[in-house]
């Protein structure tokens, strides 16, 4: 009993300062998860030891307080909260006990219905309507007094001045007041811009909104308002149902929730839950349940209160979107293209509907902003299907076990233990070992394999995805060593491909430095790079051995001169490596000076690569004018330009009479009309690669693409 006791003051005082903090200061420090969770320990303690029970116990009243910084408004009838459930079983016993209460009180059962509507994440506001006209705004504060917030209601432009059609001597319309998410994210993006604090969400920013001393902020602030209830009033004739009087409010101009319905028994009460769930996430304001409500209104005094809630009505509440939890570790996960990502492993937690027990933290600096240390109990969030994400930490209770301890960027990489770099600027670390990496292995040798590199025919993605995880092939140089055998054993691969496949990684020993260096997938050497610099190298030890910082104060020198000579109206020298910048080799250096990546290229050496000129970039095209339309079989948008520039044609947005060819793919639209008004040429992908003499090594259709990697790896 004494734990107990000491046990509820405990959860009182918790609660009252997270009330305090919810409903005066408008910052909660922790989810509603959280606090419901203590709430309903609190009330079964109460439950279990009755004696327990005291007035002040926020089981026993409603939450929020007043301020003093508004006049009080005391509410001629209470503005109540609303009894909570959140497993069906809780729906089924609220009807039970509905149904009870009837038969008790003698009324016809049989008839009962109920009306189903949202419950709007907001702050309640009860709205004191005199002959038609706004004379009062009252928050809800502790359900007998609230604030007076006339002046900012006024500026609410959601709700009337004056009543439409009516002018009852007196309507007290309660309703919610709350603010679009789109509209709640643009105004922290302003607080942010103003350096003033953020909200923690829309309900905290639209019940700050509300609160203001100068109403002129409030009329700044995009708020909302649903009316969804009556207080007092006195010359209307009023509906006998709280569907009918829902329809009555929107018609004499407030605004309703568009999402109810009647519901005839408990099955269509939990069908109604179900259906605004899934509708939640596309809904432009927060709900967090929905409400049932008995319909006919005349029974409402029969069916009774408890202490702080009305007995007719109840709270279905969704799954939390937000939870606390433990931020056990964070570990550090390496993609494909051996980008780095901390990643934070979470004591399990059912938020947004499932378990979560990880979520990415994107880089080190969002770590850092969100200023999470490992140990920290950390808010996490899971809206409809977006991925979970780590909100913030609570760092007030970094006063209690287990030790907090600082994340580190590990300097090597946690799969292959090359070195791992963040580039100025970049807000990521990568993996250097991209030849080498595990991680990278896949997207490493479809770099390596594609048509502008290598140009080994037939390696596609299915084909690679096997050889890696079967274990055959490692590296690049590993590809060297298959023989037709081994690769016949494979699923899918007759002795003919796997002799087609064999040949294919044959005749690719005989390629261009440029293209091989290319292969290589080193970070910021693409295509025009590679072939830029194997103008200067013959190979990578050449690479290896040049002294960069004489090379860059050669070309400091160089172009110094050539502003001399400019300024005398001579010719520029021209300067190597033109285009080559520090970033550029930075990437270089520190790709060639890993250990790991040397080792492969020396065996790609061994393996017989031999280095011949590349032919000119082509002049097929050359003077020929394209626009491409639709979607072109193999080819993306962007390859499809690429190539046509890389034969010498000229790439355009629309069709003109200065174009000689549409390139038309599936679903062209109106450009392929506009050209077959002009008369011009349209050709198909196929007919493209003809041209450029290109289409041989096109894949067959059951091998994907792998050129549509074809981008810098890295
Ligand atoms: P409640 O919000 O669960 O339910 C009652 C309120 O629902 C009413 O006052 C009304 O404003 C609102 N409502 C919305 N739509 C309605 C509709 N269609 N019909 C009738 N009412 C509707 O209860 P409460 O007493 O206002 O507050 C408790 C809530 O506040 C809990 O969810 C709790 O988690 C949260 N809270 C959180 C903290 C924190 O620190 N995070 C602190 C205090 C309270």
């Amino acid at each position: 009993m004494d734990t107990a006791s000491a046990r509820a003051a405990k959860l009182r005082e918790l609660l009252a300062r997270y009330d305090y903090e919810y409903y005066v200061l408008d910052a909660p420090s922790v989810p509603d998860a959280e606090y419901d969770r203590l709430f309903r320990e609190l009330q079964e303690l109460e439950r279990a030891h009755p004696s327990l029970v005291v007035a002040s116990s926020p089981t026993q009243r409603v939450g929020g307080a007043v301020s003093g910084a508004f006049a009080a408004v005391r509410h001629a009838s209470p503005m109540l909260s609303l009894n909570n459930a959140f497993a069906d079983e809780e729906v089924l016993a609220f009807d039970h006990r509905v149904r009870e209460r009837l038969a008790e009180e003698g009324l016809p059962v049989e008839e009962l219905r109920y009306s189903a509507e949202l419950k709007y994440d907001g702050v309640a506001v009860s709205l004191r309507y005199e002959h038609g006209v706004l004379v009062q705004a009252a928050t809800r504060g502790d359900g007998a007094t609230g604030e007076d917030v006339t002046a900012n209601i006024r500026t609410v432009r959601a709700i009337p001045l004056r009543l439409a059609g009516i002018a009852p001597a007196l309507l007290e319309v309660r309703g919610e007041v709350l603010m679009y998410r789109r509209e709640f994210e643009r105004l922290n993006e302003r607080q942010r811009e103003a350096g003033e604090r953020e909200f923690v969400n829309p309900r905290n920013a639209a019940a700050g909104s509300l609160r203001q001393l100068d109403p002129a902020i409030t009329a700044s602030r995009p708020l909302r308002f649903f009316a969804y209830g009556l207080g007092e009033s006195a010359g209307a004739a009023l509906p006998a149902t709280h569907s009918a009087l829902l329809d009555w409010l929107a018609r004499i101009g407030l605004p309703v929730g568009p999402e109810r319905t009647v519901a005839e028994g408990p099955q269509e009460l939990l069908a109604f839950h179900r259906r605004m769930q899934s509708l939640r996430p596309t809904l432009a304001y927060d709900i967090d349940g929905v409400v049932y409500k008995v319909e006919c209104r005349d029974w409402y005094d029969a069916i009774g209160f408890v202490a702080r809630a009305p007995r007719f009505a109840l709270a279905h509440k969704f799954p939390a979107e937000e939870a606390l939890t433990e931020l056990l570790d964070i570990e550090v996960q390496v993609g494909r293209t051996g980008k780095l990502t901390p990643v934070a492993r979470l004591r399990p937690v059912f938020v947004g509907g499932v378990t979560v027990t990880n979520a990415t933290l994107h880089n080190e600096d969002e770590i850092a902003r969100k200023d999470l240390l490992i140990g920290d109990t950390v808010v996490v969030r899971r809206a409809g299907d977006v991925i979970p994400e780590v909100v913030r930490a609570l760092p007030e209770r970094r006063g209690e076990p287990p030790p907090r301890r600082a994340f580190e960027m590990p300097r090597t990489c946690p799969v292959c233990g090359s070195s791992a770099v963040r580039e100025e600027g970049e807000a990521d670390w990568r993996c250097v070992g991209g030849l080498y990496c595990a991680a990278q292995r896949k997207q490493a040798l479809l770099h390596f394999a594609q048509r502008r590199a290598m140009d080994i025919e037939g390696l596609g993605e299915k084909l690679v995805d096997q050889l890696v995880d079967t274990g055959l092939v490692r590296t690049p140089a590993d590809l060297y060593r298959l023989d037709i055998a081994t690769l016949a054993g494979l699923e899918r691969m007759g002795e003919k491909s796997a002799a087609n496949l064999v040949e294919a990684i044959r005749r690719s020993r005989r390629t261009s430095f440029a293209r091989f260096l290319f292969g290589l997938g080193i970070r910021h050497v693409g295509e025009e790079v590679a072939r830029v610099l194997a103008e200067h190298y013959r190979d990578t030890a050449a690479l290896m051995r040049e002294d960069w910082p004489a090379l860059a104060a050669a070309k400091a020198n160089i172009q110094k001169d050539n502003a001399r000579r400019r300024a005398r109206g001579e010719a520029p020298e021209p300067v190597p490596l033109e285009g080559i910048g520090p970033e550029i080799v930075a990437s270089l250096q520190r790709f060639l000076a890993e250990p790991h990546n040397r080792e492969v290229i020396a065996a790609l050496q061994a393996s017989g690569i031999e280095f011949v000129r590349d032919a000119a970039p082509g002049e097929a095209l050359a003077g020929r004018s394209f626009v491409v339309t639709g979607t072109l079989p193999t080819l993306s948008r962007e390859q499809a330009h690429e190539l046509i520039r890389r034969h010498g044609g000229t790439v355009a947005s629309s069709v003109s009479r200065k174009t000689d060819f549409v390139v038309a793919g599936e679903a062209a639209g109106s450009k392929l009309g506009r050209a077959r008004e002009l008369g011009i040429a349209v050709i198909d992908e196929a007919a493209l690669l003809t041209m450029t003499g290109e289409g041989r090594s096109r894949r067959s259709p059951d091998e994907p693409d792998h050129h549509s990697s074809g981008s810098d790896p890295a």
